[in-house]
């Protein structure tokens, strides 16, 4: 039945992984995976998280299917924590939420919706460059994919200028993903200032806001500065989408623990939307997982646990903003011409170096640092054991 099926193309950044796994060199660097790792390079279970999951163990909770939206103490929760418990469209119950499977699956139910629903036209604009899975996402959602500007290769920052140019020229009411903090791939996010300028384009056009928060309080340390663009955005009245994961604040990936939000005229219209968001969800996969969507739950619900995960958060973009700077100051000490500032002002897990493909081969083959060929690292996959090393290998590269 098969013979027709063609070989498809492997994935870009697990075939790093897989390259990084067979090298021998005991001193290899592995830059491409994008999961925290702590200074010994190991995974990291946050204690908060720990500590919840052993009160759960302990509960012996029964397994009963959540809802098709989920488990309710969750959802309420994660809309608290991005759009604050103070916000207006929470308190008059306009806020649509249904759990999902992290990220991802947030943004796939949204692409549904809006392939399904949205009367304006069938087209989301997506930044250049964005996260590699946003396309087949929404594409695979029924959405066609257009871009456009963000990153200026030649500055290694943010084409402020072209992007607005090009949100004024989509046709009104298209729908533009923004990435809400720490945008991945480049790690280069617009100032409040910037954002306001944003929020003014798509105000003018009409244009619909579809939010991809995947790093909240993972970018700077603090949840409510890393929800400022969201937050901003509603203040200004934009109705608009959101999906929210807590693969990285949480250290929860494989438990695939996100929501999907929408933020609607009335409670009125919440009802109708809610019931369309179950229509779409019961047949893709029914009704979410829950144990860690109840993990969440309890480090959001208990006094203790939220501070002590608040701390946790903090610690790890802490970590990794240290790591910027070590990199950056071992590049000058070696004697590096180059400008590296964009290392230490980018944020969040991602670091767009500025290297070249041709570089980063050579660094794969000669000094078996790995990372992916547009030249993004995982700042997470440094360490201070191998901060000298990496800035050794890719001064040797860039001389
Ligand atoms: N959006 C962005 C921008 C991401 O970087 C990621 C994770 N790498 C996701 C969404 C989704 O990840 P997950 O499904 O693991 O939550």
């Amino acid at each position: 039945a098969w013979s027709k099926v063609p070989l498809g193309p492997p994935d870009a950044i697990l075939g790093i992984t897989e390259a990084y796994k067979a090298d021998k060199f005991d001193e290899k660097i592995n830059l491409g995976v994008g999961a925290y790792r702590d200074d010994a390079g190991q995974p990291y279970v946050l204690p908060s998280v720990k500590e919840a999951e052993l009160r759960l163990l302990t509960q012996l909770l029964d397994k009963e299917y959540a809802g098709i939206t989920g488990v309710p103490t969750f959802t309420k929760l994660a809309a608290q924590l991005a759009y604050s418990p103070s916000c207006p469209a929470l308190q008059e119950d306009r806020i649509v939420i249904t759990q999902s499977i992290s990220g991802t699956g947030a943004l796939r139910i949204g692409g549904e919706f809006l392939a399904k629903w949205y009367p304006y036209g069938k087209t989301i604009y997506v930044p250049t460059p964005t996260w590699a899975n946003h396309g087949a996402v929404f594409r695979d959602s029924g959405l066609e994919v257009k871009s456009y500007r963000y990153y200026d290769k030649a500055t290694i920052s943010l084409d402020l200028d072209g992007m607005l140019e090009d949100i004024e020229a989509a046709p009104v009411n298209s729908v533009i993903l923004l990435h809400a903090c720490a945008h991945n791939p480049t790690g280069v996010d617009p100032t409040p200032e910037q954002w306001r300028k944003i929020s003014e384009i798509v105000k003018k056009r009409d244009h619909f806001v579809f939010f991809d928060m995947a790093y909240q309080g993972f970018a700077s340390g603090d949840t409510d500065r890393d929800a400022y663009a969201l937050r901003y955005f509603v203040e200004q009245g934009h109705q608009l989408v959101l999906s929210q994961s807590f693969a990285k604040n949480m250290g929860l990936y494989g438990e695939r623990v996100g929501a999907f939000s929408m933020v609607v005229h009335s409670a009125e219209e919440k009802k109708r939307v809610d019931s369309q968001l179950k229509i779409i969800v019961r047949p893709m996969y029914s009704n979410p997982p829950i144990h860690g969507a109840r993990i969440a739950a309890e480090v959001l619900s208990d006094v203790g646990l939220y501070k002590q995960w608040l701390v946790e958060v903090k610690g790890m973009a802490e970590r990794i903003i240290k790591m910027r700077h070590l990199l950056k100051q071992h590049l000058e000490e070696l004697g590096s011409t180059r400008n590296w500032s964009h290392i230490t002002s980018q944020i969040g897990m991602f670091c767009y170096t500025g290297l070249t493909p041709e570089q980063v081969d050579t660094l794969r083959t000669e000094y078996s640092v790995y990372m992916t060929r547009d030249g993004r690292i995982s700042v997470a996959g440094i360490t201070t054991k191998n901060v000298k090393r990496l800035a050794e290998s890719i001064h040797a590269v860039t001389k």
